[in-house]
């Protein structure tokens, strides 16, 4: 939870102790509180102005003066996890827990604050271990939700799998797009090792779980593939352009191979170039100059880059546009051109090209999962950049 909230829920309890302890006159209570509504509002106003150091000596002098206030260790040990000081915030909610005056929902918290130190620590096992003893708490469904979070940075996906069921059973959140891609990483790892009946079923899984998961129609292309049938995978692939055009990019390369191997590389072509015109992106142009340049011959490609270059100039386009200049130039000029496409190599090449549509982080690969915060299916294969 935020640290903010922490203070703000502290304050609160000590203002309700004061008017207490000043309804019923008890001097000794009253001045307690006093004290410790002092130091609530001293370490806010450090928190406030950004000083976490001096922050975290006032919880510090808090938590020793009012160690019977759970909720004070909580802030403590929020505060040491964002500083960094994972051993601390382990340390102390392990020796809260020792206490035998907890309450039990106080011990669930702690419990709940240790595995959260102990996933930020990377130490997973243990925070596994944690987690799993908060079944049947107050703190079920956030425990399920960071086992859920671990059990993905271990790809442990049938663990992955049973947990997201469990959740979904709580009936809070629906997590049929992550299941699906669950399977879908299965499906993957089946594939890796050959496995082809299983990828098979796992896919089947997938499709069950969401019937618009596009990547379902990818993984079915390179299951034909691996079963060395490149027709039928062409057949899924092309299904691609009804489900999701922008998806295209991540098997234009893989459907031209497909073709090439049954005999009609010109029908690929073909294919590409009618995708580049209908669904336009730097990316699709990229893989269709290849290929046309390989087939048709250099003219023809540096035709279609040409063209879509006047009608959005873009780096990679460039980079293109460049490289057919160069075949065909002399010198001085060629030399200049080869200059011309170093630099602007070098600086595409350092560029992200996808963004999460969730938390913008930005990346030069295409992923499923984000790195960053974790979301399924948040990026799009589109490339953004500067120019266009
Ligand atoms: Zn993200």
């Amino acid at each position: 939870m935020d640290l903010a909230f922490w203070w703000l829920l502290i304050i609160t309890v000590v203002f309700m102790l004061g008017w207490a302890a000043a309804r019923y006159n008890l001097r000794y209570l009253r001045s307690k509180s006093e004290n410790l509504l002092s130091s609530c509002f001293k370490g806010l106003n450090f928190l406030l102005n950004k000083k976490p150091d001096q922050t975290i000596d006032t919880f510090i002098e808090a938590v020793k003066l009012h160690p019977e206030i759970t909720e004070l260790h909580f802030a403590l040990g929020n505060l040491f996890r964002q500083r960094g000081a994972i051993d601390c915030a382990i340390q102390m909610h392990q020796n809260l827990l020792l206490r035998a005056d907890l309450r039990p929902n106080e011990r669930h918290h702690t419990l709940y604050e240790l595995g959260q130190d102990f996933l930020k620590a990377g130490l997973l096992d243990r925070a596994e271990e944690a987690f799993q003893r908060l079944y049947g708490s107050e703190y079920a469904l956030s425990a399920l939700q960071a086992l859920l979070t671990i059990f993905e940075i271990e790809k442990e996906w049938h663990k992955a799998i049973v947990v997201a069921q469990q959740i979904e059973a709580m009936g809070i959140l629906p997590l049929r797009k992550e299941i699906s891609q669950f399977y879908c990483e299965l499906t993957q790892e089946a594939l890796q090792y050959k496995k082809i009946d299983n990828a098979r079923i796992a896919l089947k899984q997938a499709l069950c779980s969401n019937p618009k998961n596009i990547r379902v129609t990818l993984l079915s292309g390179d299951i034909e593939i691996a079963c060395n049938k490149p027709v039928q995978a062409i057949n899924y692939w092309r299904q691609i352009e009804q489900q999701n055009p922008a998806y295209l990019l991540l098997v234009a390369h893989k459907l031209m191979q497909a073709y090439t191997a049954i005999g009609q590389s010109q029908k690929g072509v073909a294919l590409l170039a009618h995708y580049v015109e209908a669904y336009y992106s730097s990316d699709l142009l990229d893989v269709a100059y290849q290929h046309i340049a390989e087939l048709s011959g250099i003219d023809s490609a540096h035709a279609l880059i040409r063209v879509k270059m006047q009608q959005s100039p873009n780096l990679v386009a460039m980079q293109r546009l460049l490289e057919a200049q160069i075949m065909i130039a002399e010198e001085p000029y060629k030399s200049e051109l080869e200059l011309m496409r170093t630099l602007i190599r070098r600086h595409a090449k350092n560029m992200p090209r996808y963004m999460c549509q969730n938390c913008s982080f930005q990346a030069k690969l295409f992923y499923w999962r984000c790195p960053s915060c974790g979301g399924w299916e948040t990026y799009i294969p589109q490339r953004i950049e500067p120019i266009n």
